[in-house]
């Protein structure tokens, strides 16, 4: 792989914000997003990039991801999370955890274990045991506002980057669906679903994790790219394909080998943050 010019890409979800918050999840995309360049610039794998800046949205209370997920029927925290590297399409995936502060780091543990792509529940906490990834009482996880609201909690999050070996990897981690029945798994944890990286690039998703998975968005969006599209077209037609298979909303964020960026979305917003080094750091929703 021929030496590359460094990019990465963040979303804080799509969804509606109710509570005023825009402004403070830009901000908390704009920190992750600079965390993870700061990877970059030291030569870090792209790998190691998305997993410290999902890691960084997830301990972010603003986000529905890690510390803030949302709260399932039961009043409780099931989340999930997947990271996937694009040259050798090692994945890693967790589903419905509990007890764990940063799902994207077990997410990651899976993959370099390398026996399995994805593991739920109970076995994953087993696994985080062996790995010797702590686990925090359920409710550490909770935070106040959204026991409050306990409602309409969007904000999964999620990171595509591009190193300067030129590899892509891609990462989304989440609290699922406000009221989702215990055990639900929605997109997220599903490489090809709410996540997906190759070597023509990676993608990470968000909104409504049923819909998402009907048309398997990553792999479409990043098909799209294949296909001949740029990645703000691909984006837009993901984003078309999703609401005229489904009706589904929601949003993806793609960044190419080439290190070209595309986001779209069907809902009021989506907080985004990127950068491809010249320009600095641009945040949009
Ligand atoms: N896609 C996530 C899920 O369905 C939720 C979201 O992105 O807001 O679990």
């Amino acid at each position: 792989m021929s030496p590359a010019a460094p990019a990465i890409i963040v979303h804080g979800g799509a969804g509606p914000v109710r509570d005023g918050s825009l402004e403070r999840r830009l901000e908390g995309c704009d920190a992750a997003a600079r965390a993870g360049w700061r990877l970059l610039e030291r030569g870090a794998s792209a790998l190691d990039v998305v997993e410290a800046a999902v890691a960084a949205l997830e301990d972010n209370p603003l986000f529905n991801a890690g510390t803030g997920s949302t709260l399932n029927s039961r009043g409780e925290i099931e989340m999930d999370a997947a990271i996937m590297e694009g040259v050798s399409l090692r994945a890693g995936a967790v589903a419905a955890v509990q007890r764990i502060k940063n799902p994207v780091k077990l997410a990651r543990r899976v993959l370099e274990d390398g026996r399995h792509v994805l593991l739920a529940g109970a076995g994953a906490l087993e696994f985080a045991r062996a790995a010797g990834i702590p686990q925090c009482p359920p409710e550490e996880l909770v935070v106040e506002s959204e026991q409050r609201r306990w409602r309409d909690k969007h904000g999964t999050v999620g990171a595509v980057a591009l190193d300067r070996g030129g590899a892509v990897a891609a990462a989304t981690s989440t609290g699922g669906i406000f009221d989702k029945l215990p055990g639900r798994v929605g997109d997220s944890s599903l490489p090809g679903c709410g996540v997906y990286a190759d070597e023509d690039g990676g993608v990470s998703c968000t909104g409504h994790g049923e819909s998402i998975i009907r048309v398997v968005l990553a792999k479409s969006a990043l098909d799209f790219v294949r296909a001949g599209c740029d990645p703000e077209e691909a984006a837009r037609r993901a984003v078309e394909l999703l609401a005229s298979r489904t009706g589904g909303t929601g949003g993806v964020i793609i960044l190419d080998r080439r290190g070209r960026i595309g986001y779209a979305r069907n809902t009021p917003h989506m907080p985004v943050c990127y950068s491809t080094g010249a320009g600095g750091f641009k945040v949009d929703f």
